[in-house]
């Protein structure tokens, strides 16, 4: 069974076709600047050179076609003929409360995610128009939708529900939903695999370090808390993003800096994070480098970022009443060793121990805790397309 996994932002579009008997990826891609002049198709088959292809895209529907057209092509295709490729899987990104699973994707399904896009204006949209093009050029092809938030959904109430007139989380939703969760299930239940021990029977740290960041606290195989809340915005210091702030700064600086809504908005997802503290780069290798050269706003960008994924591991294991397993993961997670090494300085006293040595890893999964440490600390690379193909081929069978 072939599943072509999907994800669709506003003006771009990631896939990768993924062989189910094996777990291969046969083909991979990207779609650039949709509806924007210079559209462009990179498409890639592993071992082989890359095809770039450059032709107007006016919407997903026709990128998704050119997509098709490149998975088939006699040249540069994986494939002989669309009908090897068994079904779709969406990345989506908020299903609110209306689901904590995947789904297969039918026409209440395309509802339920209609009435969502309240909560993610920037995605859910997106999300939904690859689904429509999918749905029009693979009529008998069956999709569904694998959503960022759903595994977050078994937080108790006393976790997502903020401090505020209770009445704005029944009117409007408004409470924490979290996000990266097809990242933090994939990454936890690779761990227990990895360690050969029954997730159900462990207390697991997610610690999602990318661009945009995020951990989870994941008992017994279940989420009960993570740091992303109403929306991505909440928790660590991120790229660009600043997390948690004192709420009371917003109305401060907006009124301050003769800011509006937007204004605001933009500089707390834009303009933030460590890119806002050094004033260098949202990219960490950036400003790992300025912070070389001896720019102290670089070292202070990365000292608070260390601190705050510190802070949330000890809030988490205090919540779960200690942690058996801390895993890193994503970009910074996966690859930076100076990061590890530092967040992991002090949790000595929660039982964790890092290995120096062996914290000497990139990308690959590896224990990097030493072999007395009461926690294991793991490095596992996420892989949330093969979880989307994984809930796809188990829906559909
Ligand atoms: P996202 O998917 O959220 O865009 P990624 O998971 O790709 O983000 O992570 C991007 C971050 O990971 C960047 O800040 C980048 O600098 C960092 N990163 C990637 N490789 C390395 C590395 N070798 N050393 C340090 N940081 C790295």
């Amino acid at each position: 069974m072939n599943v072509l996994v999907v994800n669709c932002g506003s003006s771009s579009l990631k896939y990768q076709l993924i062989n189910m008997s094996d777990e291969s990826v046969i083909a991979k891609g990207l779609v650039e600047r949709i509806g924007i002049e210079g559209s462009v198709l990179k498409h890639e088959i592993p071992g082989m050179d890359k095809v770039v292809i450059e032709k107007t895209m006016p919407d997903h529907k026709v990128a998704i076609g050119l997509v098709l057209d490149a998975l088939v092509d006699g040249n540069h295709g994986a494939i002989k003929d669309m009908k090897e490729i068994s079904a779709v899987g969406h990345r989506v990104v908020h299903a609110g409360e209306k689901f904590s699973d995947s789904v297969v994707i039918n026409d209440e399904v395309i509802e339920a995610l209609e009435e969502c896009i309240e909560l993610a204006p920037l995605h859910n949209p997106a999300n939904l128009m690859g689904i429509a093009a999918c749905k029009e050029l693979m009529i008998d092809t069956p999709m569904v939708a694998v959503f960022d938030t759903a595994f977050h959904q078994t937080m108790p109430k006393a976790s997502y529900i903020y401090p505020l007139p209770y009445e704005l989380y029944e009117k409007y939703g408004v409470r924490k939903y979290g996000f990266h969760g097809t990242s933090h299930r994939y990454v936890s239940q690779r761990a227990a695999e990895f360690v050969g021990e029954k997730l159900e029977d462990l207390k697991i740290i997610t610690c999602h370090l990318g661009n945009g960041a995020s951990l989870a606290a994941i008992k017994d195989g279940k989420c009960i808390d993570t740091s992303m809340g109403f929306t991505p915005l909440e928790g660590l210091v991120m790229g660009t993003r600043c997390g948690d702030i004192d709420p009371a700064i917003v109305t401060f600086v907006m009124e301050k800096e003769n800011l509006d809504l937007a204004g605001m908005n933009n500089l707390m997802n834009k303009k933030s994070g460590v890119l806002g503290i050094s004033g260098v780069s949202s990219d960490f290798r950036d400003i790992e480098d300025a912070a070389k050269e001896g720019n102290e706003r670089a070292t202070l960008a990365i000292e608070a970022f260390n601190h705050r994924v510190k802070k949330y591991i000890g809030s988490y294991a205090a919540e779960m009443g200690g942690a058996d397993v801390i895993i890193f993961t994503a970009g910074l997670g996966e690859n930076s060793i100076s990061n590890r090494e530092e967040i992991c300085k002090g949790l000595e006293f929660m039982g964790a121990k890092l290995d120096v040595e062996k914290n000497n890893v990139r990308g690959k999964d590896a224990i990097v805790s030493t072999d007395d440490s009461k926690v294991k600390i793991l490095v596992i690379p996420t892989n949330e397309e093969l979880m989307i193909a994984k809930d796809t081929q188990a829906l559909l069978k």
